[in-house]
């Protein structure tokens, strides 16, 4: 009976020559530098590659270096991730070009430890950046390596646990190759996971090129991997959000610096589904003097671990309070991060809010 680590060393350069001879060409593989593969890590941890494409050509030209990622403006950064949600991820990717000027000398280090001590650098991030732009002997594992291991090897344990994913990230890393094999194998076992031993439905195990090595389709029970420990259900966040209007302008603030997209302006907002009579009072408290309260339709987002179900009210009042900072509708849609989880209210502001009829 085969070891884990013999499966996976004999699986080894049959996925390298899998990946040479089948590899999809992405920008960023065509031109593999340490900042081109950092910037595109972070940009496809939540982002599909289609979709992260486009944003990441706007980033390269607005950014094409560490230097220039280190003095961006906080806000025009932000604008330039408008759309790829969890902005922590911008924010750290400046602090660590600041760094990187600071203690490298201004180049990612070639060094998987240096690497993950750079804010939002984590495991993965930095064995894709040691292995594709350095051709060091480091393991990439992202959900897709864990599947196509978890199945090669028939592994029980389950895929989200961290500990699973050390373990995994222990055994490749015994088996990988330095150099340009190191670059195609951490891109080929991602690729394998993306076209081949997908996640949702039945494998391609026939065009599969470790089949003839894999434990699980050895056992006939492909489908039985990963196993996966039941998830706590999301926690359902009802909310009510607020277009307060004066004149042509709307009101915004700035979220707290810690949570949820912290630090992000949004729309004022309050917890629970709220009627029009408590909108009125609660605006009240606020120094806000509403001369109209109207319904502005539901939306909701799905976050990793909670769900904001959101009704909106459009509300006129007479002056601008001091509390807010007051923004037309055409310099929030060009100036102002606003969170995704917020697009369908900028869908409802107008250039020149319509006269609203008092309650
Ligand atoms: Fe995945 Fe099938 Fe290949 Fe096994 S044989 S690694 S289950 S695609």
């Amino acid at each position: 009976m085969m070891t884990d680590h013999e499966r996976l060393a004999q699986a080894v350069p049959a996925l390298i020559s899998w990946y040479e001879a089948n590899r999809i060409s992405m920008p960023w593989r065509e031109d593999p530098t340490p900042y081109h593969v950092w910037i595109s890590e972070i940009m496809l941890q939540q982002t599909r590659i289609e979709a992260a494409i486009p944003y990441y050509h706007r980033f390269l030209a607005a950014l094409p270096d560490i230097p220039a990622l280190a003095a961006v403006e906080e806000d025009r950064l932000l604008k330039l991730w408008q759309g790829l949600g969890y902005y922590s991820r911008a924010r750290n990717l400046k602090k660590a070009a600041v760094e990187i000027l600071e203690r490298f000398d201004g180049r990612l280090p070639a060094d998987a430890k240096a690497l993950r001590s750079l804010p939002g650098i984590g495991d993965y991030t930095a064995g894709a950046i040691a292995s594709i732009a350095y051709g060091l002997p480091e393991p990439a594992v992202d959900g897709n390596v864990l599947r196509v291991v978890m199945r090669l090897t028939a592994c029980d344990e389950d895929i989200l646990a961290p500990a699973t994913r050390k373990r995994v990230a222990a055994l490749l890393r015994g088996v990988y190759p330095t150099g340009a094999e190191a670059a195609a194998l951490t891109e080929g076992i991602m690729e394998l996971g993306e076209r081949v031993c997908i996640p949702n439905g039945e494998p391609r195990c026939g065009a599969c090129p470790v089949a003839g090595l894999c434990a699980a389709r050895q056992e006939a029970a492909v489908e039985r991997y990963p196993v996966r420990a039941e998830k706590k259900p999301r926690r359902l966040q009802p909310m009510t959000v607020l277009l307060i209007s004066c004149g042509d302008r709307y009101a915004l603030r700035r979220r707290p610096e810690t949570g949820l997209l912290a630090g992000l302006w949004e729309f004022p907002n309050v917890d629970g589904a709220q009627t029009p009579e408590e909108v009125a009072a609660f605006l009240t408290g606020q120094g806000v003097t509403p001369v109209a309260v109207r319904s502005c339709g539901e939306a909701r987002h799905v976050f990793s671990h909670v769900e904001w179900r959101m009704q909106g009210y459009a509300v006129a009042c007479d002056k601008p309070t001091p509390g807010f900072t007051w923004k037309t509708a055409a310099e929030i849609r060009s100036d102002m991060a606003i969170p995704t989880a917020f697009r369908f209210y900028l869908s409802q502001l107008e250039d020149v809010p319509c006269p609203i009829k008092s309650i």
